[in-house]
């Protein structure tokens, strides 16, 4: 690692040769006391611990001493790359070509943003936000069509709000969509009108629809566009290997225009650097036979298709996780499931069958049980080795929690929803349920493996601010807290675990690929700022993919 500034996810150094990093704290992710040293060799690790140790290691190698490069750490920790276990790439591509406003704390800062974005777009083009909150706005609310009017010069402007059920249109935009004519407002739709009947903003439900069919189209263009700006961020936030959902059918987040996902995916994956598991969204598992092509599927190059998801049921967020009881907030509501017990079983089992691993959308505490009970299902009915997986797993109870440790089912979870959904989150579960949610610390406890993620574009990538939340958790049940260790397990050994590639990555050993970050400070440490540790340089199979002298944590 001695050459080279910022490389991005597309460029590398090449480690030509055998490479010794010395002096830094090593957390493999276990802190490891006596070794300061780190040998690489190719794409290898070929040693930790000592730097005698690590040089005694090249020289078994082959490598004579004199072609040995040193680099000097001191002051440094060296950890695992990162493993983020759940993603939506192409959608993430989408998102990135739009105005992203999940960190917007004001409606001053909303105009900045849209006024630029304004300026540097064709004028006829609608421009499009998404993650709109208007309960974190200082204002505390969503903006009026009248002012995005003003701040863009009366163009169509569309912002979905964070949870997916509601958007803000400008008067352009609900012109165009026809949401101004309440003749036109589709069936199970709503407009917010003003005392003049006009329209003020706001719709919601199926009123939404018509805003979103405004959005520019997605062009190949911009698509390769947005998966570089994405990877570019992944790799300075220390990510080195994904697990990625895509559709192949209408089915899921991204409804029918998600049919595309997993052939635009294996068209324009091909030069990631990542470790990338590909897990298909589809109603027949066969499916990703069809589909095992090389760019998706070629375990020497890093590349699975190996997973098939299927939901049970919604998000917390647009109240439509399936509850045991009501929502506190919302005492005639309790959520509802996507996919019923027999339909899920009859996927289950076919993907069992197949010898694929099966990923379960659970976010309500009803949603989990049923999960668990279908597990058990198949898991006594068909024993066998198996990874399989639950992800979110956000509100449990004790028998879903003991079925997972005893079928060993992996929960894959995403401790930023701590930050992100703070202001609503205890109202909505209740407090008598909120000891249950996101339940890291029952889990881990009880025997379940968890491994940690983003489910970007949802959130956001950043891996240390994802740990931070699950050691600090907002104050929220405090006694679900992981530790800072472990913390750091969910994204290495733990997500790892998730897409079963623990013999190869998420940890540091002699004959692993060498996937590492090199931080400013050590994340398991008391004293350290989670949110204050920077990403010195992330390296991916033994090629420098970043490297920051001055380690500034990028937004998002
Ligand atoms: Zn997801």
């Amino acid at each position: 690692m001695n050459a080279a500034d910022s490389t991005g996810a597309t460029g590398a150094t090449v480690l030509t040769g055998a490479t010794v990093l010395t002096g830094a704290t090593v957390l493999a992710p276990e802190r490891q006391p006596d070794g300061t040293a780190i040998a690489l060799l190719g794409d290898r690790i070929a040693a930790v611990g000592t730097e005698a140790d690590c040089r005694a290691a090249l020289r078994g190698d082959g490598v004579p001493d004199d072609t040995v490069t040193t680099e000097d750490l001191t002051g440094s920790t060296v950890v695992p790359g990162f493993v983020d276990a759940h993603l939506h790439p192409m959608v993430m591509a989408v998102f990135e070509q739009q105005v992203l406003l999940d960190q917007v704390r004001s409606i001053a800062e909303l105009n900045d943003l849209l006024a630029d974005r304004a300026r540097n777009t064709p004028p006829d083009e609608t421009i499009v936000g998404f993650q709109l909150d208007g309960e974190v706005l200082a204002e505390g609310r969503v903006p009026t069509a009248a002012e995005l009017d003003a701040v863009t010069g009366g163009r169509a402007v569309v912002l979905l709000c964070r949870d997916g059920h509601h958007a803000v249109g400008s008067t352009a935009a609900l012109h165009r969509a026809g949401l101004d004519d309440p003749g036109l407002v589709p069936a199970g739709g709503h407009v917010v009108a003003g005392a003049d009947g006009a329209p003020v903003g706001l719709v919601g439900e199926r009123a939404v629809e018509p805003l979103m069919a405004l959005m520019p189209e997605v062009t190949l263009d911009g698509l390769v566009g947005g998966i570089a700006a994405w990877a570019d961020r992944l790799v300075s936030q220390g990510v080195t290997s994904i697990s990625a959902m895509c559709q192949s059918a209408d089915e899921g987040p991204a409804g029918p225009a998600g049919a595309m996902e997993a052939l635009g995916w294996a068209a324009l994956s091909g030069d990631l650097p990542f470790d990338i598991q590909t897990i298909l969204i589809t109603p027949e598992p066969s499916e990703v036979f069809d589909l095992r092509d090389p760019s998706l599927h070629d375990p020497a190059r890093g590349r699975r298709l190996d997973a098939v998801k299927l939901f049970l049921d919604g998000t917390l967020g647009g109240r439509t996780a399936c509850m045991h009881g009501p929502f506190a907030d919302h005492p005639h509501e309790r959520g509802m499931r996507t996919t019923d017990d027999d339909e899920a079983y009859r996927r289950m089992e076919a993907a069992h069958l197949a010898g694929l691993q099966i990923c379960v959308h659970a976010i309500g505490d009803a949603a989990n049980r049923s999960a668990a009970e279908l597990f058990d299902r198949l898991l006594v009915r068909h024993p066998g080795r198996h990874r399989h997986r639950v992800e979110h797993a956000s509100v449990l109870d004790d028998p879903t929690i003991e079925l997972f440790a005893r079928h060993g089912i992996t929960a894959v979870v995403q401790p930023i929803n701590l930050r992100s959904e703070s202001h609503w989150l205890a109202r909505r579960v209740g407090l008598d349920r909120l000891g249950w949610t996101y339940a890291f610390a029952s889990m881990a406890r009880g025997g379940v493996s968890i491994a940690g993620s983003s489910d970007a574009p949802i959130e956001r990538t950043d891996v240390l601010a994802a740990m931070a939340a699950a050691v600090d958790r907002g104050g929220q049940a405090p006694e679900q807290a992981l530790t800072r260790s472990e913390a750091l397990a969910l994204f290495t050994t733990g997500g790892s675990f998730a897409r079963g590639t623990e013999d190869e990555l998420g940890s540091l050993a002699a004959g692993r690929r060498a996937d590492l970050v090199v931080l400013d400070a050590d994340p398991t440490d008391e004293r350290t700022d989670l949110d204050a540790v920077g990403v010195r340089s992330t390296v991916i199979a033994g090629e420098v993919r970043y490297r920051s002298e001055r380690p500034v944590r990028p937004p998002g």
